[in-house]
């Protein structure tokens, strides 16, 4: 099978995005054969917490070894989306049957029974549609992304002052707060030497400007460490959320994969982690078809397990996700905290908890649609 990748950036972008890998991509990366180095530049975290920052207490700690028994990689590793770009990058050079277009947008496509043309080559059997959130893929099928925009904007802040020492939090650390959550983790940087991301709702009234601004910047860092240098800033990013899926994944001889299909909230890190499983799962599908060992009708069965999972696995977990971060009444936030303390105190409510969130439920569920 012949492969063409068309890129509309000349270069990788490095902006603050994904960087938990689950132990269910893990999987899929090794099976790539690209794990190891992708390891070897992030850091492997075991457990995550999460923290009530009224107190500065914690509520409750999570343990990915109670999945030994279920996974080769009982952990997630945090490495930053862009490494993974370079590394996959790297391979598809390797492979003669794989043609790298860098710099090359896709702005109109048109298909019939034979196959699909992208404007001025000639026709490719199928296209996948990964071309991200405002997929033209998408709008050239002309399929709606039904979902809502949230009215907040995420803000991003990268900091080289460590957490861990000062709070005594681990590397992947959600913070409950009526007044303004965070999300805080850590990754390795282009050095390996090591850096947090801090991420906070913006307000709705506040501009970017604002947001961006010393004293903002200063506000939101030392409410988490009242002492926070603020000459460890090393980055600050603000972006818009969204909790929306793709009616179809597929049109004919065109697919969407990934933010094309579906974009949600990153509380939870699911979105990329989505993303690979649905370019594994299409990737095989179209393989199976290629070497003649299924028909095209096979190729149904790639929305019937994706679009689905998607749902109930991304959407609803970033959400429940997210509003825990968030709630404001008292009573509901210690119900919240109550059944977090509850079901980490259980193992086997702790190991089913993880099987949901590390996205290993959702596989075996794929693998269970006909
Ligand atoms: C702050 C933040 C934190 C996140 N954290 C996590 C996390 O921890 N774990 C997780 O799983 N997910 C996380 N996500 C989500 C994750 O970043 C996205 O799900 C992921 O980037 C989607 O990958 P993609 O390849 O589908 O789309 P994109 O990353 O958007 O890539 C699409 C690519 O298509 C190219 N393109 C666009 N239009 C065209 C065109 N017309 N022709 C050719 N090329 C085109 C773009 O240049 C781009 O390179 C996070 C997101 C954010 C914003």
């Amino acid at each position: 099978m012949h492969v063409t990748l068309y890129e509309s950036g000349r270069d990788i972008d490095h902006s603050p995005r994904a960087a938990t890998t689950h132990p269910s991509t893990l999987e899929m990366l090794a099976g790539l054969g690209l794990l190891e180095e992708f390891q070897s530049v992030g850091l492997v975290a075991r457990h995550f917490q999460f923290w009530d920052g009224t107190t500065g207490t914690l509520v409750a700690e999570f343990d990915h070894e109670v999945l030994s028994d279920e996974t080769p990689y009982p952990y997630v590793v945090q490495t930053e989306q862009h490494k993974l770009c370079e590394i996959g990058l790297r391979h598809l050079a390797a492979m003669s049957n794989v043609e790298v277009r860098l710099g090359a947008a896709v702005t109109d496509l048109a298909q019939d029974g034979r196959g699909v043309r992208l404007a001025g080559d000639p026709d490719f059997d199928y296209v996948i549609g990964c071309d991200g959130g405002r997929s033209t893929v998408r709008k050239c099928l002309g399929i709606e992304f039904e979902g809502y925009t949230w009215p907040e904007r995420f803000l991003v802040l990268t900091t080289l002052f460590d957490f861990d020492k000062a709070l005594g939090c681990c590397p992947r650390s959600y913070i409950s707060d009526p007044e303004e959550w965070t999300n805080l983790f850590k990754v390795m940087g282009d050095d390996l030497k090591g850096r947090w991301r801090a991420v906070f709702p913006a307000r709705e009234s506040e501009t970017d400007e604002e947001a961006f601004s010393e004293a903002a910047v200063e506000r939101r860092l030392r409410r988490l460490w009242r002492d926070h240098p603020m000459d460890s800033l090393v980055h600050r990013n603000i972006y818009r959320v969204h909790q929306r899926v793709a009616k179809s994944f597929r049109k004919g001889r065109v697919f969407l994969a990934g933010d094309a299909a579906h974009v949600n909230n990153p509380v939870g890190g699911l979105g990329l982690n989505c993303g690979i499983h649905d370019a594994v799962e299409l990737a095989e599908t179209l393989d199976l078809v290629a070497r003649g060992e299924a028909g095209e009708e096979v190729l149904d069965r790639y929305e019937r397990r994706r679009r689905p999972l998607n749902i109930e696995y991304v959407q609803q977990q970033t959400v429940v996700n997210k509003k825990r971060l968030e709630e404001r009444d008292p009573k509901v936030r210690q119900a919240n905290f109550d059944e977090l303390r509850r079901t980490a105190a259980d193992p086997r409510l702790h190991k089913q908890f993880l099987m949901r969130t590390s996205l290993i439920e959702s596989v075996r569920k794929a693998a269970r649609t006909a």
